[in-house]
């Protein structure tokens, strides 16, 4: 099957088989945001994204969304950031200027550093929980049976405006029984945001009630920065 061959045409696919999934099950396309994961990007290839009117995106690093966002914002004001890959605490104050949410919070030294550097540069962004559903399989997010006693540490001891989860299911597993996990803690800890979906199976995330689906690839194609070791 051959992909389109520009970002801003596989971007009106993908949006395309959001609202068919969402039909199929019921939902209400609107509520499920399309987030663009630009990571693997230069800023010259996010801009016909943003172009074609696109203005939710993920970043998983720090550094390299500072060095790239800066100036498309002052192109796009109202774009929406949001930091989906794993943060060091030394980086938390970079972090809360560059993104507008951070979605991977997933341990109390981060959770604290962020109320901190928020606390001090007076500004208060949401938040949220990174649930490890897979438990042995990553190192990343909070075990499930701790994610209760996370979120009200977040919530009451930090200040921390706590809107949802997102997970990552291993690679290898059926991603259903992830979604549908999550989907409990949430509605459990009453949160909104389900943060769950890829390229590979944002169409079983939606039937599992997802309302943010992180894609990468299905628009932007192969990586163009190399990963970093
Ligand atoms: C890279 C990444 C994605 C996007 O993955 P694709 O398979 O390219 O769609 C989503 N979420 C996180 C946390 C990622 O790091």
């Amino acid at each position: 099957m051959d992909l389109p061959a520009t970002s801003d045409e596989r971007l009106d696919d993908v949006l395309a088989d959001i609202a068919r999934y969402a039909k199929r099950n019921d939902r209400d396309p609107a509520d499920i945001a399309l987030m663009a994961v630009s990571k693997p990007k230069l800023a010259e290839d996010i801009r016909p994204v943003l172009a074609a009117g696109h203005r939710l995106f993920g970043e998983n690093k720090v550094q390299e969304a500072a060095e790239k966002w800066p100036d498309l914002r002052a192109a796009y004001p109202d774009v929406t950031l949001a930091l989906i890959g794993p943060l060091q605490s030394n980086k938390a104050r970079q972090a809360i200027q560059v993104f507008d949410r951070i979605d991977s919070v997933d341990r109390e030294k981060i959770a604290r550093a962020l109320a901190r550097v928020m606390q001090e540069e007076a500004c208060q962004i949401p938040i949220l929980v990174q649930v490890n559903t897979g438990e042995a399989a990553q190192k990343a997010g909070v075990a499930p049976m701790e994610a209760a006693a996370f979120i009200a540490f977040c919530r009451e001891e930090c200040g921390l405006d706590v809107q949802g989860l997102q997970c990552i299911p291993p690679a290898d597993d059926h991603p259903a029984p992830h979604f549908a996990l999550l989907g409990k803690i949430a509605a459990r800890n009453d949160l909104s945001i389900l943060s769950m979906g890829m390229s590979a199976d944002y169409d079983a995330a939606i039937a599992m009630g997802s309302t943010i689906v992180r894609v990468g690839t299905a628009i932007f194609g192969a990586r163009t920065l190399a990963p970093k070791q």
